[in-house]
């Protein structure tokens, strides 16, 4: 994580059984993150001792895919509608979103909440069919299912060209054609590359990192997960947390994570546009920004309508 990576930031939506997990799966699998998490990292062990305490929580639920130069990080997000607050702040950290939808059953109420939701955050959206291995799967009608969603959501003209891939998750093919399929998970990783944008160069600049989701362990307190808008953090950093009261505390950073297949691991440093976990701050909430100590600059906080902890 220390090199400079090109980024993809994306949220993975999709009616419950559709495939979300499946193919998440299959595309860590298939980009051989796994394989680079077993030499890399003994940290990793160590965080996941320290989950296996606490039980499972919500980080696990990033997942980090190196795919050759590019660093895409997917954020699952919940389909049920209570937990909306957190499917938008999930949404404000990423740039586009891949919806998943069976191509037998086709949209179902979650995907119409989650895709709602998306579109309002202006995301680019881009959509695989999947499950197609089935016998009575129906893409091509699914297809127009979708655009007519997309159609009566409001989506604007850009949103309307959503490119389309489609897979056997279970299988671990995809294909730009449902006919044609690839014994691989290249076309939706393509497909990611080319239309999701990369997240804006603003490295040079003074740190911005917003705070969308807490999470806490007894070794090092609290945690809090967001993205980082401008500049580069790092272990040892002073900093200035900017508190929703209007108030400004300054904190140095004890331990930042990144993130490398479903585990969350030590970093020294975070850029631009990655998706991190900072601790050293106890005071830390939800929304507020961590900025550079000499310029206070905060961004807006997001509506928040639900408890933060989310004990999965
Ligand atoms: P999630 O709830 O969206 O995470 O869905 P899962 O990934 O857990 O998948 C739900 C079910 O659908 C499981 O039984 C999977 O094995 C099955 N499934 C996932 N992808 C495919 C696929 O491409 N084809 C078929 N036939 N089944 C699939």
């Amino acid at each position: 994580m220390q090199e400079h990576k090109d980024i993809r930031n994306i949220a993975i939506i999709a009616h419950v059984d559709h495939g979300k997990t499946t193919l998440v799966d299959q595309m860590l699998h298939y980009s051989g993150t796994f394989r680079d998490n077993e030499n890399v990292d003994d940290r990793a062990m160590d965080t996941d001792d320290i989950e296996k305490e606490r039980g499972i929580t919500i980080l696990a639920k990033n997942t980090a895919i190196n795919y050759g130069d590019t660093r895409i990080n997917i954020l699952d997000t919940p389909g049920h509608a209570d937990f909306g607050g957190e499917v938008e702040r999930i949404m404000k950290m990423v740039d586009g979103v891949l919806l998943v939808v069976d191509a037998y059953e086709g949209c179902m109420p979650q995907t119409r909440f989650v895709l709602k939701k998306a579109l309002e955050q202006n995301l680019k959206p881009m959509v695989v069919l999947n499950k197609i291995d089935r016998p009575n799967a129906r893409p091509q009608e699914v297809v127009d299912e979708v655009l007519d969603l997309f159609i009566e959501l409001g989506a604007d003209d850009d949103q309307l060209e959503f490119p389309v891939a489609y897979a056997s998750a279970l299988q671990g093919t995809s294909g730009y054609e449902s006919e044609e399929q690839d014994e691989t998970m290249d076309p939706i990783f393509e497909t990611i590359l080319k239309h999701i944008p990369a997240p804006e160069e603003q490295t040079d600049e003074p740190l911005q990192f917003q705070v969308t989701l807490l999470d806490y362990n007894d070794y090092v307190g609290r945690i809090g997960v967001g993205r980082v808008y401008r500049g580069k953090m790092k272990v040892g950093d002073q900093v200035a947390l900017m508190k929703k009261d209007g108030s400004v505390k300054n904190h140095r950073i004890t331990k930042l994570f990144g993130f490398i297949g479903l585990k969350r691991v030590e970093i020294e440093e975070a850029e631009a546009g990655d998706i991190v976990a900072v601790s050293g701050m106890e005071d830390l909430n939800v929304g507020e920004t961590v900025c550079d100590v000499n310029h206070h600059d905060p961004l807006p906080i997001p509506r928040i309508d639900e408890p933060t902890l989310q004990m999965r």
